[in-house]
């Protein structure tokens, strides 16, 4: 029996909709059904599995909108940002929709015979997804796995599964075979727990927290379940002397605040090399200020609420009496989950400001002596995902970015994910690597088959 729970508009704090959580059960159903389809799907010729995930991109073209208008309303986020996370999906699968004609194995020369590889589907793919990116972060997991001939069964988070549903109307609207995107809302405990417990799902593709991420590597260990891990961050952006210091101080609040912090990308320490610390913090005050914290649903908005109240008593626990705010932004007074963007000034390296992944919008800053300073304190941490280098030295740059221990680093800018390029994390940041040219490869096994020639 599915049970009911309640999802609540961020920005208002007001009930949006109810909807049902699937039980154990009904999990378990929703996977002997992909099971099913996946015998068939698998069979389905390359082209017209292309030409399906080209469709089920257009319907989510068409639809970028309403996707959007969702999440805004479900998950607090900007307007613009809401619509660039539809377009993503949109992207993702037009990418991935090259994939079914171009999965090649290999030819290896052997004596007495030919010998050949081919990348086979895996089978169920249990995709489990957090509330921070909804869209985004599903596509990235189902849209490789379905091009690699696999059916998914995809968990959103409790809080915001409203696009994710969305997204699985569209998939049978598109023309994809029943079965193939199943969307089971519920619970982590029951629905995520099922994926790693039942023995159909062959692989589990898992973003969130890196607590509920080695919990989930523990229970695939039972069954040698393969798994993608996408976790936590406490990413660096290292400011030396020789920047442009202007543009750095800049684009510094964007490269934490996007998404009100609640990014596992987000830039949450910001090193600044000692001379031109004083400097780095003159700019920065008034470009932490000028950030638009607004009703996500306005154009202009560039940062909206947090998820929820337990998520902002969380993000609040942080800013105890003993730690020392430097500056502060605006927010919305009244309903809805919001805070100001905060900059905080840590006594040294081991406040636990400066370690632990807050996921809100807090910025802590620390000077640095050189080049080897900075590396290593970028590198002092258990996260290992993004980072942002600013300098004009191109050496620099590349002897820096060589040696920060961490998947997913920016030169004078802060971009770290884009659709056709790797993505994944160092450390206790994850395991694997999701996007890009190889994503499909973690979606398949690869079969040897030698096949004698002598009579
Ligand atoms: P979470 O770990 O609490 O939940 C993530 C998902 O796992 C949810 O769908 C949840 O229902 C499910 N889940 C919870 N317990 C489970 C269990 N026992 N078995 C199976 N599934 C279970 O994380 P969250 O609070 O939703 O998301 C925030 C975290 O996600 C942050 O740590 C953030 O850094 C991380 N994150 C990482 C990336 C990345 O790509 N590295 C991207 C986004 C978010």
């Amino acid at each position: 029996m599915s049970t009911l729970h309640d999802l609540v508009n961020p920005a208002t704090g007001q009930r949006l909709r109810t909807v049902a959580s699937a039980s154990a059960e009904q999990t378990d159903e929703a996977i002997a059904r992909a099971r099913q389809s996946f015998l068939e799907w698998r069979e389905v010729s390359p082209a017209d599995r292309a030409r399906l995930l080209r469709r089920f991109a257009e319907a989510v073209d068409a639809h970028v909108e309403e996707l959007a208008g969702l999440e805004v309303a479900n998950s607090g986020h900007t307007i613009g940002n809401a619509r660039w996370e539809a377009g993503n999906v949109r992207d993702v699968l037009a990418y991935y929709s090259a994939t079914p004609e171009r999965l090649f194995g290999r030819q290896i020369p052997v004596p007495g015979g030919v010998d050949v590889t081919f990348k086979e589907p895996l089978g169920v793919i249990g995709v489990i997804v957090p509330w921070n990116f909804p869209m985004p972060i599903a596509g990235w997991g189902f849209a490789p796995a379905l091009a690699a001939g696999n059916t998914v069964v995809l968990k959103p988070a409790e809080l915001t599964p409203l696009t994710a549903m969305r997204l699985g109307e569209l998939a049978l609207e598109a023309g994809l075979p029943e079965g193939v995107l199943t969307v089971v809302p519920g619970k982590g405990s029951v629905v995520g727990q099922r994926f790693v417990d039942n023995p159909q799902v062959r692989k589990i593709c898992f973003t969130g927290s890196t607590e509920v991420g080695k919990q989930i590597m523990v229970g695939a260990a039972e069954q040698v379940k393969r798994i993608t891990l996408e976790l936590g961050g406490k990413s660096a952006n290292i400011i030396f002397d020789d920047a442009d210091l202007q543009r750095a101080a800049a684009s510094a609040p964007y490269g934490v605040f996007d998404n009100a912090g609640q990014d596992c990308c987000a830039r949450s320490r910001i090193l600044v090399q000692r001379g031109v610390f004083d400097r780095f913090m003159e700019l920065f005050e008034p470009a932490v200020k000028a950030v638009r914290v607004l009703d996500p649903a306005e154009e202009s908005a560039e940062m909206g609420p947090l998820i929820s109240a337990a998520h902002r008593e969380r993000v609040s626990g942080y800013l105890d009496d003993t730690v020392e705010v430097a500056f502060r932004g605006s927010a919305p007074q009244g309903e809805g989950f919001w805070m100001p963007p905060t900059v905080v000034l840590p006594r040294d390296e081991r406040d636990r400001v400066w370690r632990e992944e807050i996921f809100g919008p807090v910025v802590a800053v620390l000077p640095f002596e050189d080049e080897a300073d900075a590396v290593a304190k970028a590198n002092d941490s258990d996260y290992g995902l993004s980072g942002s280098i600013w300098t004009r030295d191109v050496g620099r740059a590349l002897r820096v970015a060589r040696a920060v221990e961490s998947g997913n680093l920016s030169v004078n800018s802060h971009s770290s994910v884009r659709y056709w390029t790797p993505f994944g994390g160092y450390k206790q940041s994850g395991l694997g690597r999701e996007l890009g040219p190889d994503a499909p490869d973690a979606f398949t096994e690869t079969k040897n088959v030698f096949i004698a020639t002598d009579t």
